[in-house]
């Protein structure tokens, strides 16, 4: 018998593999878990090349795949300045004269994570950002990622001087004259007026790139899924593989625009897997945000918006969905309005199921009971991400529950709803809008709060995972939203030797707890893709 590279004994394994729920020791070789049982049955594997890890106290799951992030949108945000719990205009105002005070007169104020509250109410943005950042070029992403803001002189270097057609609802937002307000709303909007702002260089991408991976390896992440298209995503991630600095596997799924149908079918066609990434899916937006009134709503929200879906005409998505269906892959569709998931899920009922892959919804906020069971029975994916709901506050005096109004305010989220119905959960962080931690992440689906606020009330708790749902929504529900479940997800011999192992048990511990848990150790491809200092 060849000697395995790896053996770890002496654990305890949850190896969410019902035929066998827990096991103590596993050999892996060649990338792949060769074994999985006690100590004798890996004895036979352990050669004198064999790297023997002895784990008492050490836990052991399949690595964590975060279902939905923007890697390369938060590398070059990396630089911005953080909004984030600033509600109240003045507050944000401080912060913009604070940051601009020690700015060269024509340097950027880039700035992240600003709250709706701490927007002036008269919506004129541009003249807003003009006197508090003295002029100069500023940028603002509003922190649901799908408005932004800009100053006179940044709309100016971005060429923004009134509306653009963009095919979709993606708006320059103009007063009665025709003018910017300096609003940038909804997708191609922002990436119309983002691409102003100048990137971080080449070179400060590489470092930034290695450390936000080797930074989720030591969080327990061995895989992300990336619904995005940021530009030198592919070149980042190549330069990292070849320098050996890609301690996780990535399956891309790129933006798919109403205007850009055929190039994108074209890009997604042409695309060469590599050892460790590939593109696996296309994503679509059928809708926005509750927080920016471009969700698409059963019933209008209390403002009278969320009336319409991002696609002029959904005719037009169902032929896309059509066309990648079409060359074997399945959809990504953000869909976070009840009206919106219905007809995704009507779509993909139109058009059957991928030849590989799974169809998945991203972020479903907000269901229709009518549609809680159809994930399962059309075998689609909810890839949720708990930890927004950190905006929504138990008295439901923010913006996301003020837009949607009672009782709708009090029913986002259902993910239980949807495991109870047959359905699977992948979850994720949708970093950086959120925090990529996957401790974190599974323990505000196990609370319904945020983990670190102890005192909070928690919101929709009948809506709560339990400890085993949380764990598979980062690895079986995350393998099969991508149609892996028959090499990933799973501790189990031929399966992939992607690993991770906490120095407690996040299926025993109490919800708090797991945001917590040290990561002792990942593996991926089996290899330790990072190792604790102990
Ligand atoms: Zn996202």
């Amino acid at each position: 018998m060849t000697a395995a590279d790896l053996v770890i004994r002496g654990a305890t394994v949850h190896t969410m593999d019902p035929s066998r729920p827990t096991a103590e020791a596993l050999a892996v070789r060649d990338g792949l878990i060769v074994a999985v049982g006690d100590a004798d049955d890996v004895r036979p594997h352990i050669g004198a090349r064999t790297e023997v890890i002895d784990a008492s106290g050490l836990v052991v799951t399949p690595g964590l795949v975060d279902s939905h992030q923007h890697p390369m949108h938060g590398i070059a945000d990396a630089g911005a300045i953080d909004a984030a719990g600033l509600t109240s205009v003045a507050g944000l105002e401080d912060l913009l004269r604070h940051v601009s005070a020690g700015l060269p007169p024509e340097a950027w104020v880039v700035v992240k994570g600003v709250e709706y509250s701490a927007l002036p109410a008269n919506g004129r943005f541009a003249a807003f950002l003009d006197d508090t950042v003295s002029g100069r070029p500023a940028f603002l992403w509003l922190m649901d990622s799908h408005n932004a803001l800009m100053s006179t002189k940044g709309l100016q270097l971005a060429g923004i001087t009134g509306p653009i057609s963009f095919g979709d609802r993606s708006e320059i937002m103009v007063d009665d004259q025709g003018v910017p307000t300096g609003q940038l709303h909804e997708m191609a909007a922002v990436m119309h007026g983002y691409a102003a702002v100048p990137p971080p260089s080449a070179d400060d991408i590489a470092r930034l790139a290695a450390t936000l991976f080797a930074d989720q390896a030591a969080c327990g992440i061995t895989g992300i899924h990336v619904p995005d298209s940021w530009s030198g995503t592919e070149a980042v991630l190549d330069a990292l593989d070849q320098q050996g600095h890609l301690p996780l596997r990535v399956l891309l799924a790129p933006w798919m625009f109403p205007n850009r149908v055929e190039d994108t079918v074209d890009a997604v066609r042409t695309s060469r897997a590599r050892p460790k990434w590939r593109t696996g899916a296309v994503k679509f937006f059928l809708d926005g945000t509750i927080d920016g009134g471009s969700a698409w709503l059963e019933h209008p929200d209390c403002a009278g918006d969320g009336t319409r879906p991002m696609w002029m005409d959904v005719r037009q998505y169902r032929d896309a969905v059509r066309r990648v269906v079409e060359i074997g892959l399945p959809c990504f569709t953000h869909a976070i309005g009840d009206r919106a998931v219905t007809e995704v899920l009507d779509a993909y009922q139109a058009v059957g199921r991928p030849k590989r892959g799974r169809h998945r919804v991203e972020h479903a906020e907000l269901l229709s009971d009518n549609d809680i069971s159809r994930f399962a029975e059309l075998d689609v994916v909810a890839s949720m991400q708990p930890t927004h709901m950190d905006w929504t506050l138990p008295d439901h005096s923010d913006n996301w529950s003020q837009r949607l109004g009672a009782p709708r305010c009090g029913h986002g989220w259902r993910c239980a709803d949807i495991v109870r119905a047959g359905g699977r959960v992948a979850l994720g962080s949708d970093w950086p809008v959120a925090h990529y931690d996957p401790r974190v992440v599974m323990a505000g689906a196990r609370l319904r709060r945020p983990a670190a606020d102890h005192g909070r009330e928690p919101v929709g708790e009948d809506q709560a995972l339990t400890a085993v749902q949380s764990l598979a929504g980062y690895t079986t529900w995350a393998a099969y939203g991508v149609g892996e479940e028959q090499v990933a997800g799973r501790v189990r011999e031929g399966f992939r030797a992607d690993l991770t192992v906490f120095g407690g048990d996040p299926l025993a511990c109490p919800a708090e707890e797991t945001a917590d848990l040290p990561v002792a150790m990942t593996v991926v491809d089996g290899r330790v893709a990072h190792r604790a200092q102990s």
